[in-house]
């Protein structure tokens, strides 16, 4: 139990800025607030002004291990505590989470520059949902009776694994926090988790609130860069398990020092998810379904966003031109305004990157590019990341932009007029995270969901992550599922055999 003062304020607080500078260089360890070992701190700047919000504590090896340390010793203790008791008490966290979620919501707006109606209110109620499913499956870590021989009972039973280091991106990052620290506590590990430096502030705050329910040391936060923080997080012998959501590129460093170590690793990697309308489809329902599916909210700074949308050729004019009409009617602006659809890139680094994609989209021959939505008038937001969503058509399967991910407001419209050469471009892509598909005829939809390469595939509908349904992908998407029952019994505990001769 939290019994120590620390400088955030105890109820909800809605002045996120306030929050913030409470927030500033913290680390969350063993049950507190502490600095980083080393003094140094970097700035958190909200993307839609430019302005520096906050400071975020640098973590190094130093903090890596100090609290590494302490969720060694914590696990020790949390193990022994009955699963139905450790699940109960997550739930506890879930219902604090709830009360905390308007709170949550306003600081990730502030940090991520994601509108506050649109995405930063939905992410701070489902990171609560999260907790309290997987709350909800303590008793379900259940071991088998083996039949072998009549005087020997042969059983198994679910073991944790001991630490678990997580590392987690910019984009989601609440929600991909809760699907990796809810079952990974459930299952009576502890947690070490390094926050994405652009950020930093919600999960921290989330973790000091869950701490007032959890012991001491069972779930710690430090921030920090990449290769100063999260490698030797990654690479700390007492961590047992590396559970990683990011970039492929980052994905297979991780991958490569778990497997030095000989501990399982989960990768949550990119994607160029695609989105197949048939002709037949419900014109209106798929035309709304395309901007939820690409994101467009988030920036399309998701790896399910539908980047890559094929429609039959019968119907691919009216939906390019219906699309752009609803994309032109999104509005852009300030993330805390309750009338803004859609708010900043990240950063300034992912905004370049962006833009260049869409400077060699505009720049390709055949190419048209429909820039859609105005950017925000107020003088206050001018230096704020503000990238117009671009639709593009004309673009071919060989397209840097078809091929690859963006991880922004970018997808590519292409005319289809045959069910079997639609499948085969859509399984031409190194990724296999989402798909969707939109037809009336359910025939033809079961048959291509069966055959596209995708760990997910979803028919008239594309709904985010959720809690009960395995999330993963396959090929360069990732390794290993999230969000389940499945999900944590596979990756947070180990099954031991006991066997007893009786003879
Ligand atoms: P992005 O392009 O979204 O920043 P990354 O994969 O680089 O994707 O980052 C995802 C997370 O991985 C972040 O928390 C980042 O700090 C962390 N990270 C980056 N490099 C490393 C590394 N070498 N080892 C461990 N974690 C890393």
């Amino acid at each position: 139990m939290l019994d120590t003062p620390h400088p955030t304020p105890a109820a909800p607080c809605l002045d996120q800025q306030k929050l913030a500078t409470a927030l500033s260089g913290l680390h969350f360890i063993g049950g507190r607030y502490v600095p980083a070992r080393s003094g140094k701190s970097f700035a958190v700047v909200n993307p839609a002004t430019g302005q520096e919000v906050a400071r975020a504590a640098e973590g190094d090896a130093q903090d890596v291990d100090a609290a590494v340390q302490d969720a060694a010793r914590a696990q020790k203790e949390w193990a022994k505590v009955p699963a139905r008791k450790r699940g109960a008490l997550v739930h506890q966290c879930a219902a604090l989470l709830k009360e905390h979620a308007e709170e949550l919501a306003r600081l990730i707006a502030l940090e991520t520059g994601k509108a506050l109606r649109t995405e930063s209110r939905v992410e701070a109620n489902v990171v609560a949902d999260v907790f309290e499913f997987f709350g909800g499956l303590g008793g379900e870590l259940k071991g088998e009776s083996v039949p072998f021989a009549p005087n020997v009972l042969s059983v198994t039973v679910r073991e944790p694994l001991g630490v678990v280091g997580a590392i987690i991106p910019w984009n989601v990052p609440m929600l991909l926090m809760a699907l990796k620290v809810a079952p990974a506590l459930v299952a009576g590990n502890t947690v070490v988790v390094k926050s994405a430096e652009e950020a930093p502030l919600a999960v921290l705050r989330i973790c000091e609130l869950m701490n007032r329910v959890l012991p001491p040391g069972c779930f710690n936060m430090l921030s920090g860069m990449g290769p100063e923080c999260g490698a030797p997080l990654v690479e700390h012998k007492l961590v047992k398990k590396v559970t990683f959501t990011g970039s492929v590129d980052t994905g297979k460093i991780v991958a490569k020092a778990a497997a030095e170590k000989i501990v399982p690793v989960t990768l949550e990697l990119g994607g160029k998810s695609p989105m197949i309308v048939f002709a037949d489809c419900d014109f209106a329902k798929t035309v709304q379904g395309a901007l939820t599916s690409m994101r467009f909210t988030r920036q399309g700074q998701s790896c399910t966003a539908a980047s890559r949308i094929y429609v039959e050729r019968p119907v691919f004019d009216r939906f390019v031109e219906e699309m752009r009409k609803a994309v032109d009617a999104m509005v852009m602006g300030d993330p805390l305004d309750e009338k803004t659809d859609i708010g900043t890139i990240i950063s300034p680094g992912q905004f370049e990157k962006v833009q260049g994609f869409i400077e060699e989209g505009k720049k390709t021959k055949g190419a048209v590019a429909l820039e859609c939505s105005a950017l925000p008038k107020d003088p206050a937001l001018k230096k704020g990341l503000f990238l117009r969503p671009v639709i593009f058509t004309g673009l071919t399967r060989d397209s840097r932009l078809v091929q690859e991910e963006i991880f922004g407001p970018v997808t590519v419209i292409q005319p289809f007029d045959d069910a079997e050469a639609v499948l085969q471009e859509a399984n031409d892509s190194e990724y296999g995270l989402a798909a969707s598909l939109w037809t009336n005829n359910l025939k033809v939809g079961l048959d291509l969901a069966h055959r596209l390469e995708a760990g997910l595939v979803q028919i008239n509908q594309n709904l985010v992550v959720q809690a009960n349904l395995s999330y993963g992908g396959v090929k360069s998407s990732g390794l290993g599922k999230e969000a389940s029952l499945e999900a944590m019994l596979e990756h947070f505990t180990h099954k031991k055999t006991i066997m007893v001769n009786m003879g």
